[in-house]
């Protein structure tokens, strides 16, 4: 009787193990319960502000251009500081690490901001500007689990006045006004539509007019590989071999890109994050935007593995989601208390 108990004990234990390591191994979707929904971030933001209102300013940068929904940025630091960083944690939908490691970023600059001396002065050197989503539309789409493969924003590309959530829609980061030119021309219904003229999308000029008020040093833009064929690199703008002063603060950015690197170890697979030094595209992204016309030091860091099979895992269980964002904060701060002056 004892002996069947434990027996039938040691099966339970052993498949809830399974269940959670196995969890831990694909996406699930509906997104698993802890992940920030859309509807929720409003709330979100207003509860960042609210722990300490003196170091923290929530700023509606813009609304997208379909369904008018607020893009939010928060501007954390005190205004003795003279750096100027910006964090956006989404571009694309499905891409949702991002926006998870970016609000938690946040909480803890704005919870510590007092009680620990290296983010009291990190905020005094620097003014984080963090953006989780530039995306709301394809934001609300893919977190109240109407459609998985979302990408794009919710523009009628096809212009027959639906909304259909796989084929409308711009690429929001192929929409940034520089190179725009020089990337192929695909059909509106295309994954990566890059749009009718360059900045069409009020998204992205949201973006564009904080640049232009700003002078960002540095610029973090996350981001996940569906395909897996991106996963855990870190990548850098495209370079003109040409330009002297470019040169200098491509340096910079390279070694800024490497220092998360460093940083990062890969969460399904055995090693660290890796520096692409394959040439970027001239694309009209935002890294390239950033580098080319502000001279930010801007880089994309592709969040999310690749398991044994290859196959890519963004959006894995809470557990998992929870043990990345970890890790990325890990990092964050590593890199920002090392350049602390
Ligand atoms: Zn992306």
């Amino acid at each position: 009787m004892s002996l069947n108990f434990t027996k039938c004990f040691c099966l339970i234990v052993i498949g809830i193990l399974f269940i959670s390591v196995a969890g831990a191994q694909k996406n699930i979707y509906p997104l698993d319960k802890g992940y920030i929904l859309e509807r929720d971030l409003y709330s979100k933001m207003l509860k960042i502000q609210e722990i300490n209102p003196e170091i923290v300013k929530l700023h509606i940068l813009g609304f997208s251009g379909t369904e008018e929904l607020p893009i939010y940025g928060l501007e954390i630091g005190y205004s003795s500081a003279g750096k100027k960083v910006l964090m956006i944690g989404q571009h694309h939908s499905d891409e949702v690490l991002g926006v998870e490691i970016v609000v938690s970023w946040a909480e803890k600059l704005v919870k510590e901001a007092e009680s620990d001396k290296k983010i009291k002065a990190l905020l005094h050197q620097y003014k984080f500007w963090i953006v989780p989503t530039i995306n709301p539309e394809g934001y609300r789409v893919f977190t109240e689990g109407l459609y998985r493969y979302k990408r794009k924003n919710n523009r009628d590309t096809n212009q027959n006045n639906k909304l259909e959530l796989q084929w409308d829609g711009v690429d929001l980061n192929r929409n940034y006004p520089v190179f725009w030119d020089e990337d192929s021309t695909l059909p509106p219904t295309h994954r990566y539509y890059k749009g009718d003229t360059p900045a069409s999308e009020p998204e992205v000029q949201a973006i564009i007019s904080l640049a232009q008020k700003h002078h960002f040093d540095f610029a973090i833009f996350y981001h996940s590989s569906s395909t897996g064929a991106y996963s855990e690199k870190i990548f850098l703008p495209y370079l003109d071999e040409e330009n002297e002063n470019q040169k200098r603060i491509y340096e910079e950015t390279l070694e800024f890109a490497q220092k998360f690197a460093e940083n990062l170890k890969k969460d399904y697979l055995p090693g660290k994050y890796e520096v692409s030094m394959a040439t970027s595209s001239r694309v009209g992204n935002a890294r390239n935007y950033f580098f080319h016309i502000h001279n930010t030091r801007a880089i994309l860091i592709e969040v999310g593995g690749i398991d044994k099979k290859s196959k890519s895992i963004i959006y894995p269980s809470a557990r998992m989601k929870d043990k990345i964002v970890k890790k990325h904060i890990a990092a964050l701060e590593k890199v920002f208390y090392e350049s602390l002056e």
